[in-house]
């Protein structure tokens, strides 16, 4: 591709709107624009990378044995309304009704469409197990779309779903998956971590993420460099810590606690440390309101306690006006004694003793708490958001913890559509199964930003080769230089009957502005042809030099052509 032609906006200025790097360099190197709020499109060099990628995930699923098809991204409502996601999807589910009044979406994800094709199209359990994939738009209505490509309302997904008449069935399938999905990430250079996730509220067998850990990502992560151990933060079991606390069971007192509505007031009213305290959070599960106990220092899962409770909508902190009502006290006083909601306890408040909680009257806590005597909390189970100082709850070593960008997600489904929608088989022995389901996706334009926010320096994107726009830029000096034209020219068709995907910048700019550009859209291979051209020689340099001597090569010439295909 000639540059002079090429439809490459790059920017100077750092887009304001741009809060990470992926996004600022998208927007930089001209790969994106925005249309609307999480709605992008792609420019000639963004989409020749999104294509890349589509590839990779294409011949490892094909690799893997699964098929690929392409369903609709208009959907009727009915295989969803059939599922109950219709409702479940509430708001971030885009809507739409045709001319005759018929309700239609925007799909947000497509377990219900292929198991209709399954219960639609397969005639024998002879054609199970099966691995359907496609590689689609997917339309969500994200209360926060933002950062770039990593959280739009509009994104490519590879979604693909197995169909398995049994449970060991369903392992060998996923498995597939895993393998398959550890080629792909591999193949786009980077750097990721597998970990156990959440599969409560879907109701499936097991679940796994994969993710790239980055300071961007909007999940957290819980791993043990010792064992290997990584969940995400959900699903990251927290052991409870044991604490000195004093011996024997104290007797109950009601303390004076004026403006004390935070642990770090109480901490400095009472004089004691946050173990010492429980705090008692009211939350709005649908349409009824609980209560949360976690130690002072502690912080609450919601997505644990949700699970836990079951509820449908995420929880909602209740409003203050609540919180008065149900607690006859100003926000800061709640605590479990004589509380008339259900009370759900973290594990550990009941390894505490003596200790301080909210006494639902204002300026007043009880002291010298102890479960069991004074209160019984109604549930109790691990809650709690896991932290640094945490154990392994494999090895029992320090935990750590990240921040992660998930790009894929496999999941064992197990029955719940097929029950939902009836997706049933004879399998050999004539008997009738309920097809067992797995569901694995990719975020596909998500993978862009990860492998930008794991690939790039001060001057811009540096492409792994597998996701890179082009490979190669060959780049006169001297726009004004004949030979060098010539030459550059020259290396350029060379390079094209070689089969590289190679740029050449022919405009008219100054040596500078192709230079600062050739780095920021992040091609790996450039060559100059500048003065020593004379003698035969243009520069090879790599967009990731690991070091100052490996920074320019000076190849001949008649090689350079040759020299880039071997090296590549
Ligand atoms: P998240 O927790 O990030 O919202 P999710 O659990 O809703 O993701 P899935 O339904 O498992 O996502 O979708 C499969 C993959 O699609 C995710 O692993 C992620 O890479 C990608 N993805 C999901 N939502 C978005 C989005 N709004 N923008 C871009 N990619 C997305
Ligand atoms: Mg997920």
């Amino acid at each position: 591709m000639r540059m002079s032609n090429l439809l490459m906006p790059t920017l100077r200025e750092v887009p304001a709107e741009a809060e990470i790097t992926s996004h600022r360099l998208m927007l930089r190197a001209g790969l994106i624009r925005k249309l609307a709020a999480g709605i992008y499109s792609y420019l000639p060099l963004g989409l020749r990378s999104l294509k890349k990628i589509e590839q990779i995930v294409r011949e490892e699923m094909d690799r893997a044995g699964a098929q690929e098809l392409l369903m609709s991204a208009l959907l009727p409502a009915e295989a969803y309304q059939a599922s109950g996601r219709w409702e479940v999807f509430g708001d971030s589910m885009f809507r739409l009704k045709d001319r005759g009044g018929r309700d239609f979406c925007l799909g947000p994800t497509h377990e219900e469409l292929f198991t209709q094709t399954v219960i639609d199209n397969v005639r024998s359990y002879k054609e199970f197990p099966m691995t359907l994939y496609q590689i689609q738009t997917k339309y969500r209505d994200e209360g926060r779309p933002r950062f770039g490509l990593m959280r739009t309302r509009e994104f490519t997904m590879k979604d693909a779903y197995s169909f398995d008449l049994s449970e060991e069935g369903l392992d060998k399938s996923y498995k597939k998956m895993y393998d398959a999905y550890c080629r792909i990430f591999t193949r786009l250079g980077l750097d990721f971590t597998i970990v156990d996730a959440d599969s409560g509220a879907m109701g499936g067998s097991g679940s796994q993420e994969f993710m790239v850990k980055s300071p961007v990502g909007e999940d957290g992560i819980a791993y043990c460099d010792d064992c290997g151990y990584a969940a995400n933060y959900e699903k990251a079991q927290c052991i409870p810590q044991k604490k000195e606390y004093p011996d024997g069971e104290l007797t109950l007192e009601k303390v004076h606690t004026p403006n004390a509505h935070t642990i770090d007031e109480l901490v400095s009213s009472l004089g004691m440390e946050p173990h010492n305290f429980a705090k008692t959070i009211l939350y709005k599960a649908d349409d009824k309101y609980i209560a949360a106990m976690v130690r002072g220092d502690r912080e609450i899962n919601e997505v644990k306690l949700k699970n836990l409770v079951g509820c449908t909508d995420d929880l909602e902190l209740a409003d203050p006006a609540v919180v008065r009502e149900l607690t006859h006290a100003q926000v800061g006083f709640a605590g479990p004694i004589g509380l008339d909601v259900p009370v759900y306890a973290d594990l550990e408040v009941t390894e505490m003793r003596n200790f301080i909680v909210g006494a639902n009257e204002t300026d007043y806590h009880w002291k010298n708490v102890n479960v069991g005597r004074d209160f019984t909390p109604d549930f109790t189970a691990d809650i709690r958001l896991i932290t640094d100082g945490d154990v392994c709850p494999h090895c029992g070593k320090p935990i750590k913890t990240a921040q992660g960008i998930e790009v894929g997600h496999i999941f064992k489904l197990g029955t719940k559509y097929s029950d939902a929608l009836g997706l049933k088989a004879l399998d050999e022995s004539g008997e009738e199964k309920t097809v067992i389901m797995g569901c694995y996706g990719i975020g596909v334009t998500r993978c862009i930003a990860a492998v930008i926010e794991q690939n790039y320096d001060d001057n811009g994107i540096i492409w792994p080769v597998s996701v890179a726009p082009y490979h190669v830029v060959v780049v006169p000096v001297n726009h004004k230089d004949e030979n060098q034209v010539k030459i550059a020219e020259k290396i350029y068709g060379e390079l094209q009957a070689r089969g590289i995907e190679a740029l050449l910048d022919d405009r008219e700019e100054r040596a500078g502005v192709k230079f600062k550009d050739a780095d920021l859209i992040g091609i790996p291979v450039r060559i100059v042809v500048g003065k020593k051209c004379g003698d035969g020689i243009v520069e090879y340099k790599l967009r990731r030099a690991e070091s100052a001597e490996e920074k320019t090569i000076e190849v001949a010439i008649e090689e350079a052509a040759a020299y880039v295909k071997e090296n590549l």
